[in-house]
């Protein structure tokens, strides 16, 4: 068993600095990355990546202190700060999403670039759960976003789609993709150009201050800079065409199933003016629609899934003013069946949809292409 880490004792002539976390007293390998330096335990590493065990079983570089335990790793020295606390104290998401997003991208990024099989397993899970392939997965995810006084709030749990978005750039991870994107297309365009701000530095060494720009090259930017974060150009033109899209898919829902709409077959009412009421009742429904007062009224008017439950929520509410009066719809129930089982196709159909906005292939192509990623072996040139 390893032992706790020591207490920071510096060399005196060493040029690294010393993580506080990771310096274990019968450690036998030292990491240097950047001006970092991390002493573990070998057969860890090993044990949790074949590239590791087969770097450190032949010959390496040594550094200028010809001492064959220490091995230089061309990292961000936060990334391999939370790789190792993930082997050594476990990989666990305790806090809300947006706060361990930095814990979950490095060791998604090492272990992509290390094959540590298992920790990539439940980050590329966890990325799922929050920009899922299912549009259940999606209305969950919704729903655990607004609070009991129904104020939308994702942000308060959840990272920029614009990190996501990167990550997965970086990494040729695709399946949460499509659910980044839309997530981001729905915010006001200046604000999506503006991009968000970076993750606070991590204080991992004995000093206490943040540790200075280290740059490993593969991660698009994150906690490093002191500017914001922002999409590549042509993911930023993607986000504003995708935001288009919704916009005419749910136009065109509208004048394909609202506008025409004839009452059910089964219509109660269908031997009163020929079912007058309900007719009425989508006509109400469609221009509250077209004057988004399902989006607009709560910041969410480039949002068509959200604006498509609103028109079956509205057949619901018992709010409609006539007069001094407010009642509900006068709709027969077959009539609101049949309604809302279109709108609901409607929404299926508008996810299906999504991928292509953003010029991506299929849920299940992107999957599959991930789980190919995942069985591809990393390039060895990775480690010097
Ligand atoms: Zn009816």
């Amino acid at each position: 068993m390893p032992t706790s880490p020591s207490p920071h004792r510096p060399s005196p002539r060493s040029p690294y600095r010393t993580s506080s976390d990771f310096c274990f007293e019968d450690g036998n390998l030292t990491l240097c990355v950047g001006q970092f330096e991390f002493r573990i335990h070998r057969g860890l590493l090993g044990r949790h990546s074949d590239v590791f065990w087969d770097m450190l079983s032949i010959q390496q570089p040594m550094l200028h202190d010809s001492d064959p335990s220490r091995v230089i790793l061309h990292d961000n020295p936060e990334d391999v700060h939370y790789l190792l606390h993930a082997l050594y104290d476990g990989l666990y998401f305790n806090k809300p999403f947006h706060k361990d997003f930095p814990f979950l991208a490095a060791t998604l990024r090492l272990s992509c670039k290390y094959f540590i099989t298992i920790p990539k397993r439940r980050c590329l899970s966890r990325l799922l759960q929050y920009f899922p392939t299912t549009l259940a997965e999606w209305d969950r995810r919704e729903l655990a976003s607004t609070d009991s006084t129904g104020r939308y709030c994702p942000r308060d749990n959840l990272p920029s789609p614009i990190l996501v978005i990167n990550l997965a750039r970086s990494l040729h991870l695709e399946s949460f993709l499509p659910a980044a994107f839309y997530d981001l297309c729905r915010y006001g365009t200046s604000k999506t150009v503006v991009g968000t701000p970076p993750f606070p530095s991590l204080s991992f060494y004995s000093g206490g201050a943040p540790a200075p720009s280290e740059s490993n090259g593969n991660a698009p930017s994150s906690a490093h800079c002191s500017k914001n974060v922002h999409l590549s150009h042509n993911d930023l033109v993607l986000t504003f065409r995708g935001r288009e899209s919704g916009q005419r898919a749910l136009s065109r829902f509208v004048e394909g199933y609202i506008a025409p709409r004839e009452p059910s077959p089964t219509c109660l009412n269908k031997n009163i003016g020929a079912g007058q009421c309900c007719r009425e009742a989508f006509h109400l429904v469609m221009i509250n629609t077209l004057r988004s007062v399902g989006g607009i009224a709560s910041g969410r008017d480039a949002d068509p899934l959200y604006t498509l439950a609103q028109m079956v929520e509205m057949m619901h509410r018992t709010d409609w003013i006539d007069g001094d009066t407010q009642h509900g719809l006068r709709i027969c129930l077959p009539c609101k069946a049949d309604f809302a089982g279109a709108v609901n196709a409607g929404r299926e159909e508008t996810w299906r949809q999504i991928p292509g906005w953003f010029d991506l292939d299929d849920y299940q192509a992107l999957l599959r292409r991930d789980e190919d990623v995942q069985q591809d072996r990393p390039l060895m040139s990775a480690v010097v």
